[in-house]
């Protein structure tokens, strides 16, 4: 699709991918400053919190009062690894047959574009009408974790609403609901050392981290026998195995959609780091293992721990390394509802995902703020070579959110 707002959105998309902003180190100053510049120059004021040097977040608003919607997006970008591999050059924010091209087109600089956009256009109509208020925020650090970022904000009570969307790349006709939590964990195995020749004198670390290992497999597997999603969430998984599919079938793997919905909707199983021992002809007497489990909504991280701490009790002590709870914001809520009606009345049919990883959204679900994450771009290109983003989704994202912000606060259309 060709118009002046695909041009405007494109300009604007490139012009924020051509500032690096790669994190680490996460220096988002240049990013901001451009965003305020931008804002100010249509007549909008912004605040700056800086919790961390170089990791500003900008906030902006307009309206008085309730209900509050927040648009929120992040500013930092994952680095863009060897340039030699990428067609355009990685910060070129190239324009080209209908794509706007450069790390962070898609994750997710063409949705902070997008909702510069609607924040721009609706302001004023806001400020006049005042029937509540938008929120505008570009915030920091969401590539490594968001702590200095959505996290402090949210905590500081600087952003807070009634609903949220965050624009991270869902693609035009699918938004995001939930979000799996994290159970990461060490086990570590103790023996006792002995010459390597004669291993009966000893008792062997790594022997028996093995046997920890198919252990705790073996349990994860009982908890995902039982786990039941809600409806809403067993559509959004489907949902999800799709689209992740499809990225696998593109780089040759021979998967199926049973395979993704089966990881999707359960404890996923992912032992990471191994290390133990310290000489080939001793038997040694320490091994540990770093375990990276993926949590879904309904299950409850610290839960899955407690049972593999009891099944391995005779074998590993079982430490723990990170945890953060799944979360999701069911179908019903305003917001979502909303989304849905925007996707729909463009033609395209709304579907539902859940996200495998963690986003900002998650410290705004867990305050209770409804929160869908929606915005332009492919999941599956976030952090590749040559990721793109397409100018139609751009113009179609856009149109989305705006109808679910002038909705949500009535707006006269
Ligand atoms: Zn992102």
């Amino acid at each position: 699709m060709v118009s002046e707002l695909g041009d405007q959105l494109a300009e604007l998309t490139s012009r924020l991918v051509q500032i690096n902003s790669v994190n680490p180190p996460g220096d988002v100053t240049g990013v901001v400053e451009f965003i305020r510049n931008w804002l100010s120059e249509r007549g909008f004021s912004s605040s700056i919190y800086e919790y961390v040097k170089g990791k500003p977040n900008l906030i902006a608003r307009v309206g008085k009062g309730k209900p509050i919607i927040i648009l929120n997006g992040h500013t930092d970008v994952v680095p863009p690894g060897d340039p030699d591999k990428w067609t355009h050059p990685p910060f070129s924010g190239r324009v080209i047959e209908g794509r706007v091209y450069g790390r962070g087109s898609t994750d997710m600089k063409g949705g902070v574009a997008v909702i510069m956009m609607v924040f721009a256009k609706l302001g004023p109509l806001i400020e006049k009408e005042g029937a509540g208020s938008l929120v505008f925020s570009a915030t920091a650090d969401e590539e490594v974790g968001g702590h200095a970022g959505v996290e402090a904000l949210v905590k500081d009570n600087l952003l807070v609403g009634d609903a949220a969307i965050v624009a991270e790349p869902t693609g035009f006709d699918k938004y995001c609901i939930a979000e799996k939590g994290l159970s990461q964990v060490k086990l570590i195995t103790r023996g006792r050392p002995a010459h390597g020749s004669l291993p009966l004198l000893g008792d062997n670390a790594i022997m028996k981290l093995f046997k920890a290992i198919d252990k705790a497999q073996g349990i994860i597997n009982e908890v995902n026998r039982d786990i039941k999603l809600p409806q809403d969430l067993i559509e959004a998984v489907n949902n999800s195995a799709k689209v992740y599919l499809e990225g696998a079938l593109r780089s040759g793997l021979r998967l199926s959609e049973d395979d993704f919905k089966r990881v999707i909707g359960s404890v996923s199983f992912n032992p990471g780091v191994i290390k133990g021992g310290s000489k080939v002809n001793m038997v040694p007497d320490y091994a540990e293992l770093e375990l990276d489990m993926r949590v879904p909504p309904g299950v409850s991280p610290s839960a899955v721990i407690d049972r593999l701490r009891n099944g391995l009790s005779e074998l590993a002590e079982v430490e723990v390394l990170d945890t953060s709870e799944p979360n999701y914001t069911p179908s019903n809520e305003r917001i979502i509802q909303l989304i849905r009606e925007g996707i729909s009345r463009q033609g395209a049919e709304a579907k539902p995902i859940i996200m495998t990883g963690a986003t900002d959204g998650r410290y705004l679900r867990l305050r209770g703020i409804p929160t869908v994450i929606y915005g332009p771009g492919e999941l599956t290109l976030a952090h590749t070579y040559d990721e793109y983003v397409t100018i139609k989704d751009l113009v179609n994202t856009h149109n989305t959110i705006k109808y679910t912000v002038e909705k949500y606060l009535s707006l006269k259309q």
